[in-house]
């Protein structure tokens, strides 16, 4: 499972705007965070912070990984379309003729539309968009393709054996520029045959039902430790027949994959431990076989190793992309631990018991022994395939249950990516728009950064964990509003204690004034900023955002007789305003004890009415002001990030000596060395 940015403590980071000075490094001051800006995409850089002080060994370890984490790039451009790499493949040939030859010209609208069109299709890796999985709508015209493809060497094209240059046409054209053809990546329309209307390559030839029968053939109901049926693999009809076509070595994508194994053996030679060594080896044994009994018992070696200073993810790991949710995609992550900030998480963590002990729940609902979940923060060296170049900012892998259960799990906040996104938002001027005054501004830009990233780590490392379920009460008893309800109680248990002296005791606060930053930015977004990603009429329907809504409505209408929150208007324009922080701090702790309450007695009806009552409906006229206010700032709503460059520095026998990193690479130079240097498909 993967934190995007825009869920958990989504919004609140997200505006966590700001130009903190306070904090900056003065090494920082020359780093650009921000790459460039098109359509609805912002490219960012983050800095590999740290990476100077690893050992040699663990340099070298993260730049073989780093390859292996580039090699599968191809794969994901295949599972999101089989038509992706041609297409991909095709504009890359345009658009280095057209550079080549000097007739770039940046008045015609044609070239321009189409040089936005390709730095799209390379952020969405395919042609349809990564987070709606719509199909792009092309703006030049099918006219100035043809013409451009007339220009080139046939011999750039990735023609099929006899195939002319017209057939190839007559085969990709329809697909990028006729809407009606492959119009979604993952179709999720009730009551469709979404196997079939969904353009993704996760299954050839088959319908929806054959699709199913096949994989409740394999299923075992009673197995207690399943495997993942179908991870690895396209479901295809072959001479009528519906057949698994394994991804691995020899098999599908076969060349792709063999490149990966060649970087992750090269990698087990300077492996930190044994531990690690022995996951890497399954890794590759898996990679190798295709099983994924071999799958499963790499993970529990992987989830069991937290020692080791470097990790990875590289493998077919989330579902999101097939419309059954069973075939992953392929990503990758090498990362290091940052050390100084996983104190944090571990101070909070050992003194999971006193937090449970202290709040403000009943005393029936609590658990008496608790366990904090030891969360780390990472940070990102390399990203690849599926988390290229959108990512995730936390993941909690592995994926399968009950190895869950049975193992537990890792989870990562990646901080130099949280930290490049708060740093690009200084100054996108959403604060100095919708905060009040100048008093709160300066206090959000003093403390939100860090009253934002603990904010998670209680939610994370404790807020999930707290609390127990009554006798015989079925987890799933909320049903609908389940998710909403157990995201609120994480959210509030973080609001109270954000609060309370003793993250102070703890080190973790230097002020009593740094909570009210996370307050406000907190209300902020839930009355007010979260509602930019809503359309006009449209209801709150995501469960964190309906979190978010639910408690600032709740407290905003509770503590109405005592004054606590308004919304106030200035000049025209509605603003919240907290009059009482401390009664804002007693109502998050009388909320979270009602959450509790439901959550632990089951009560659907309880549920029911304080989501539906706060959560869910819009004020149309604010909803508007505040679309029109945002509209006004001009800021990408999606971002993603450029990686760094990680050079190899050898002597003459060819022993790695030390490995440099640089961040200049452009956005369309890395996206065109990456298709030459790791085009394996
Ligand atoms: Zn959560």
């Amino acid at each position: 499972m993967k934190k995007g940015l825009f869920t958990m403590a989504m919004l609140t980071t997200m505006l966590a705007t700001g130009c903190s000075g306070s904090k900056e490094q003065p090494k920082e001051e020359k780093f650009d965070y921000n790459v460039e800006k098109f359509a609805d995409l912002q490219l960012l850089r983050y800095r590999a912070e740290g990476f100077e002080n690893l050992s040699l060994q663990q340099k070298t370890l993260v730049y073989y990984l780093t390859q292996a984490a580039l090699e599968g790039r191809d794969i994901l451009y295949d599972q999101n379309c089989k038509y992706n790499l041609p297409i991909r493949k095709t504009l890359e040939a345009v658009y280095e003729n057209i550079q080549k030859e000097g007739t770039a010209d940046e008045n015609d609208e044609n070239y321009k539309n189409f040089v936005v069109y390709l730095k799209c299709v390379w952020f969405a890796n395919g042609i349809h968009h990564h987070y709606s999985s719509d199909k792009f709508r092309p703006a030049f015209s099918q006219d100035y393709l043809k013409e451009q493809i007339a220009k080139l060497d046939p011999s750039l094209l990735p023609l099929k054996e006899g195939q002319t240059v017209e057939q190839f046409e007559a085969e990709i054209f329809p697909v990028i520029f006729d809407p009606a053809v492959m119009p979604k990546r993952t179709n999720q329309a009730e009551g469709e045959d979404l196997v079939l209307t969904s353009a993704c390559n996760y299954y050839d030839g088959v319908t929806q039902k054959e699709a199913e029968n096949f994989y409740n053939k394999l299923k075992d109901p009673k197995d207690p430790r399943p495997i993942s049926y179908g991870l690895n693999s396209r479901l295809a009809k072959v001479d009528g027949k519906v057949v698994e076509q394994v991804w691995k070595s020899g098999g599908m994508y076969g060349p792709a994959i063999d490149r990966i194994i060649y970087w992750l053996e090269k990698a087990l030679t300077v492996a930190e431990d044994d531990m690690q060594k022995a996951y890497m080896e399954k890794l590759i044994d898996f990679y190798k076989t295709g099983d994924l009994k071999t799958y499963d018992e790499y993970s529990i070696a992987w989830v069991t190793d937290t020692i080791s200073k470097v990790d990875f993810v590289n493998g077919f790991t989330e579902t999101y992309g097939d419309p059954l949710g069973m075939k992953a995609s392929w990503e990758s992550i090498v990362n290091y631990r940052n050390d100084e900030a996983t104190k944090r998480t571990e101070t909070i963590s050992s003194e999971a018991q006193w937090f449970e002990d202290h709040s403000p729940v009943d005393k029936q609902f609590k658990k008496e022994k608790v366990k904090g979940v030891s969360a780390k923060v990472i940070n990102a060296a390399i990203l690849g395939g599926d988390l290229y170049p959108s990512t995730a900012i936390g993941i909690n892998l592995p994926n399968s249950n009950w190895i869950r259960h049975e193992h537990g799990s890792k989870s990562v906040t990646i901080g130099n990516v949280t930290d490049a996104y708060n740093k690009a938002k200084q100054g996108n001027g959403m604060w100095e728009e919708f905060v009040i005054d100048n008093s709160e501004l300066e206090r959000m830009r003093k403390y939100a950064d860090l009253t934002d990233e603990l904010h998670t780590d209680l939610h994370e490392c404790l807020g999930h964990g707290s609390g127990r379920l009554l006798p015989g009460v079925d987890g799933d008893a909320l049903k609908a509003y389940g998710s909403t309800v157990e995201e609120a109680r994480a959210d509030l248990f973080a609001l109270y204690y954000l609060g309370d002296n003793k993250l102070i005791e703890l080190g973790l606060l230097d002020s009593p004034e740094a909570y009210k930053a996370a307050y406000y930015s907190y209300m902020m977004n839930g009355l007010m900023t979260q509602l930019v990603r809503i359309n006009p009429g449209s209801d709150v329907e995501e469960a964190h955002m309906r979190n978010r809504q639910m408690i600032a409505k709740w407290a905003f209408e509770n503590g109405k007789k005592d004054n606590v929150v308004e919304l106030v208007k200035k000049d025209g324009k509605t603003f919240v305003k907290i009059n009482d922080y401390e009664k804002l701090r007693g109502l998050f702790g009388t909320l979270l004890a009602e959450i509790q309450r439901v959550k632990s007695t089951g009560d659907y009806e309880g549920a029911k009415t304080l989501v539906e009552t706060y959560g869910v409906k819009v004020d149309p006229e604010l909803h508007k002001e505040v679309l029109d206010r945002y509209a006004k700032l001009d800021i990408a709503p999606y971002k993603g990030f450029v990686n760094p460059v990680y050079e190899a520095v050898t002597d003459k026998d060819g022993n790695i000596t030390d490995v440099k990193v640089s961040y200049d690479e452009s956005y369309a130079g890395q996206m065109l060395r990456y298709s030459k240097e790791y085009g394996n498909l």
